[in-house]
């Protein structure tokens, strides 16, 4: 077959022609790493290009190919977030840490992908281990915006979102502790899907701060996201947070929102004093669209969630990475410094030089929260707090079957726009927090362009378990939307 534009087709696309033998999985990823190695250089999408291990891969798929099995991702190239183990290749999370540390042993959610049909094209780069809302927090140089590359590309999931945006894979992995799958799926035009806490296995996934920390697609509409969550999600008994939940693999099929009840979070809601207008045009006209499509959407109000869901997140987050992040001492693996002449010092200096700026920031927040005399007054607080947070959600789904919000209150920034004022990259976050929080299923899908053409992102949030619904009115929402899908590189 022609293999012109094989960078255009969707997942679901590319394993029906693999399944149908109508071209190779080998020649698919000689396709896609070529695509790679001429791109990435201007992008920084990717910190590896895995050639060899995606050719073995490839081959193998043929070989299953040929022996009759049907896979549901056949010969798919994988963008994997360089926080997730995959054995054999460079695990670094961007940090100077492990920037030569090799996974030892591979994670649940690739491996998955790998008995589906799908190859591992490379690893992608990210704010250094998912802390930041823009990817330039990475020792390894931020990742570019496809669609203007002086712009970030969002964060800390900023190489995924950007390889699937500029078509270097047509899914990729991304993890969300408080939006690093949404924001950036939404700086980059595409679709990004934060699942249920539990839905999908974190076995192998570098910790950051494990009760918030979720594994999910980025992918060029909501049908693929749908196929490769089927592949992903399910229980694992190598995780004690997974979840015995099955989720149901079928095709999307929604055609309107007949019967279906949307609430609008009125806190969190842009207006022309807080947002840009094209931003509120489009989130509004994306309203527009689910009430003519026979959705019942009424304003609620949120006061909890929308009040105290970043101060919560900012004690708890930064409190579970000063645990996870203890591991790092140079000893066992990743960066030692070659300073030290006694232990404590060893310790001290591994870490002093090996971890940046805004890791070290948060590791010493975190350690504050947990000490002996502020524990009660910080983390406790923000623990009764989030309860509150998840039982508000709770109350407002009696009500309503799905919540809108955008997905951030501007679309892509400049690179340096926010590095001086670590707040005001924290407030990037304020509309995804919230259900990280809640441990709750959001998507974000593009809805639109801002004047600078930059693209906009529309999320909805459901209710617990209900990824398979709210893929479900995404799909049909993306299907009627005129912004259509978008066009960038
Ligand atoms: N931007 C948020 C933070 O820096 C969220 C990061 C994430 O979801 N990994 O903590």
């Amino acid at each position: 077959m022609n293999q012109k534009d094989l960078h255009l087709k969707s997942a679901c696309e590319i394993s029906n022609l693999v399944n149908s033998k109508q071209i190779l999985a080998v020649d698919i990823a000689k396709y896609f790493l070529k695509r790679a190695h001429e791109l990435n250089p201007k992008l920084n999408a990717f910190n590896s290009i895995t050639d060899d291990l995606a050719l073995k891969q490839a081959k193998e798929i043929d070989e299953r190919i040929a022996k009759g099995e049907n896979l549901p991702l056949a010969g798919v190239p994988i963008a994997v977030k360089d926080n997730m183990n995959v054995i054999g290749t460079k695990t670094t999370c961007s940090s100077k840490i492990l920037e030569n540390f090799v996974s030892t042993y591979e994670s649940t959610v690739t491996q998955k992908l790998w008995n589906a049909g799908a190859f591992c094209l490379g690893k992608t780069n990210l704010d250094e281990f998912a802390m930041g809302s823009s990817t330039e927090y990475s020792a390894f140089g931020p990742t570019k915006n496809p669609y203007n590359l002086e712009k970030v590309p969002g964060g800390s999931s900023g190489g995924s979102a950007c390889a699937v945006s500029a078509r270097l894979a047509p899914l990729a992995l991304g993890s969300d502790t408080g939006g690093s799958i949404r924001q950036p799926a939404s700086f980059c035009g595409i679709v990004g899907l934060k699942p249920t806490y539990g839905l999908v296995s974190r076995y192998g996934l570098v910790a950051f701060a494990s009760s918030l920390d979720q594994i999910g697609p980025f992918a060029m509409n909501c049908e693929d996201a749908n196929l490769m969550l089927s592949v992903i999600s399910g229980h694992d008994s190598k995780d004690s947070t997974s979840l015995n939940f099955k989720f149901n693999n079928n095709k999307l099929n929604k055609q309107d929102f007949k019967g279906l009840k949307v609430g609008v979070i009125k806190e969190l809601k842009l207006d022309e004093n807080n947002a840009k207008a094209d931003l509120v045009k489009n989130i509004n006209n994306s309203i527009t669209l689910f009430k003519e499509l026979g959705a019942e959407v009424k304003e609620i109000s949120m006061p909890i969630a929308s009040k105290h869901a970043l101060d919560c997140y900012y004690i708890i987050a930064p409190a579970e990475a000063s645990s996870n992040l203890s591991r790092y001492e140079g000893a066992r693996y990743g960066h030692r410094s070659l300073k030290s002449d006694t232990l404590a010092n060893m310790f001290a200096y591994s870490r002093s030089e090996g971890f940046g700026k805004e890791v070290k920031r948060r590791i010493i927040i975190g350690t504050y929260a947990l000490s002996a005399g502020y524990y009660d007054a910080y983390y406790k607080k923000a623990q009764q707090v989030r309860r509150l947070i998840s039982e508000e959600f709770m109350k407002v789904f009696e009500e309503f079957d799905v919540l809108l919000t955008a997905t951030s209150p501007t679309t892509a920034f400049s690179f340096g726009a926010k590095m001086n004022d670590p707040l005001a990259m924290y407030l990037c976050d304020i509309q995804t927090i919230p259900i990280n929080l809640a441990g709750l299923p959001a998507i974000s899908i593009n809805c639109g362009f801002d004047d600078e053409n930059l693209p906009i992102g529309l999320e909805l949030i459901a209710p617990p378990l209900k990824d398979k619904e709210l893929l479900e009115i995404a799909n049909c929402f993306e299907k009627n939307c005129v912004a259509g899908v978008p066009k960038c590189l």
